[in-house]
């Protein structure tokens, strides 16, 4: 007997994810591969590193959201290479073959080389890197609580985030808001003068997709804050007690969080095909490899440009749409029509400061402040995977909002 076409998705992210799904009911056979065995709501991940939220509130087992789909088989394990030509992949010493390849394999943290910043800082690309940095955190804290040196003192309770685009404003707000509504309470003796936040930004804005109004707003919501806003200025280099700009000045800090850049992931470096900015695969406007049509490349580990010409954001909103387009092309090729080609219809942007403040561009018009922050809430907590992380994420925000405090002060490692 005849068996289905091999769809072979790699990343269980929000690209490979959606992508199953919406391969429910064709007749294929679906291998999907992660080497994590969960799915990770990454736009959260800021709060497992600010101690807001716990990994498993924002992560999913992926066999437990795939338990009912018949064509589906979970494989754990990490793709080290693929034979475009042979259509294969290998993965953890075995070998997978397909008739078509979804790669969803999404990206990592880009320390455009600079050696000394990615020894030294602190990520937020996976639960590890934000767990690591909840842990470096808090540490500073118990380490500035016992130094009598004031210079020192300084130095452990000077955070800076690096980058300005969302991710890096959501975690130098919920920092600050971290510092001063909680950790004052838990450090009665600590001297808020004593603490800095400050948000690094090589350009003159922050929140570069944003419309310049909301720009200016996010800027002051941040210094309502107490964040320090430091734009037009480069990090050159970071020896885990210094950070050296490109002006000449200097910070004594131990905690840089560089939120600043995202490349492809790493085994497309060893892919033959045309690169883009960050590493990022080439595709044809159909989200097909130019010379492999049964592979598909979607979300982050893809480079498109829209029809002005500028490359796709690098956003869960691209992954998903771009994965519900190639489950699309897939199902048409099988009833022998032509692929079509993409258009990304941009869903506005949001991103939140802090309790009460957020900016927010949808349905063409710009906005901030409560509304905003509302919505930002609401939005999150409903595309959380699974019922449960969504009723333990809104009972742990509203305890938080109401009772200004944070359910994970725990430093779990040295
Ligand atoms: C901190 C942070 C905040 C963000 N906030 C937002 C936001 O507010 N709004 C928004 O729209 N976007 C946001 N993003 C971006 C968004 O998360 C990404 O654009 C999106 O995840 C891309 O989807 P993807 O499917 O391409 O990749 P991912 O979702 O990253 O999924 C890739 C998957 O591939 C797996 N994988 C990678 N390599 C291999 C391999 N070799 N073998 C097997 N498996 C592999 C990974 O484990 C992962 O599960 C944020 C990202 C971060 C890091």
């Amino acid at each position: 007997m005849k068996q289905d076409p091999h769809v072979v998705i790699v990343g269980a992210g929000f690209g490979g994810l959606e992508a199953a799904q919406r391969l429910s009911k064709a007749p294929v056979r679906i291998t999907l591969i992660d080497k994590h065995n969960y799915h990770l709501f990454q736009p959260l991940l800021y709060q497992v590193a600010i101690a807001g939220l716990v990994p498993s509130q924002i992560a999913y087992p992926v066999r437990t959201i795939f338990r009912r789909q018949a064509n589906l088989e979970f494989r754990l394990g990490e793709v080290t290479h693929i034979d475009f030509d042979a259509q294969f992949i290998q993965l953890d010493g075995s070998v997978i073959a397909y008739d078509t390849l979804i790669l969803a394999v999404g990206g990592r943290t880009d320390f455009f080389g600079m050696n000394s910043l990615q020894e030294h800082s602190l990520q937020l690309k996976d639960v590890e890197s934000a767990v690591d940095t909840r842990n470096h955190l808090l540490k500073m804290f118990e380490l500035a609580s016992r130094e009598v040196d004031a210079q020192k003192r300084r130095e452990l309770l000077t955070f800076t985030v690096v980058g300005g685009g969302p991710t890096g404003v959501e975690t130098a707000g919920a920092l600050a808001e971290l510092i001063n509504l909680v950790m004052v309470k838990d450090y009665p003796s600590l001297d808020l003068k004593e603490v800095r936040v400050i948000q690094l930004e090589a350009a003159d804005h922050l929140m570069e997709s944003f419309p310049e109004k909301l720009r200016k707003t996010t800027v002051d919501l941040l210094r309502k804050k107490n964040v320090e806003v430091v734009l037009n200025t480069k990090v050159v280099d970071f020896n885990g007690r210094k950070i050296t700009l490109g002006n000449g000045d200097s910070i004594d800090t131990r905690t840089m969080i560089w939120t600043a850049g995202v490349r492809a992931e790493k085994v497309t470096d060893t892919l033959a095909a045309e690169k883009g900015r960050g590493g990022r695969m080439i595709v044809q406007p159909t989200l097909q490899h130019p010379d492999h049509p049964q592979v598909y490349v979607i979300g982050d580990a893809a480079f498109l440009v829209d029809e002005n010409g500028q490359p796709l954001p690098m956003l869960a909103t691209v992954a998903q749409q771009q994965a519900r387009h190639a489950a699309g092309n897939i199902r048409r090729g099988l009833d022998g029509r032509a692929p079509e080609p993409f258009t990304y219809k941009d869903p506005g942007l949001l991103a939140t400061i802090g309790r009460n403040a957020a900016v927010a561009r949808l349905w063409g018009i710009s906005f901030s402040g409560w509304p905003a922050w509302l919505i930002w809430v609401g939005l999150h907590v409903y595309r959380l995977i699974g019922f449960r992380n969504r009723l333990v994420v809104i009972l742990n925000w509203a305890w938080d909002y109401f009772f200004y405090e944070s359910q994970v002060r725990l430093i779990t490692k040295e």
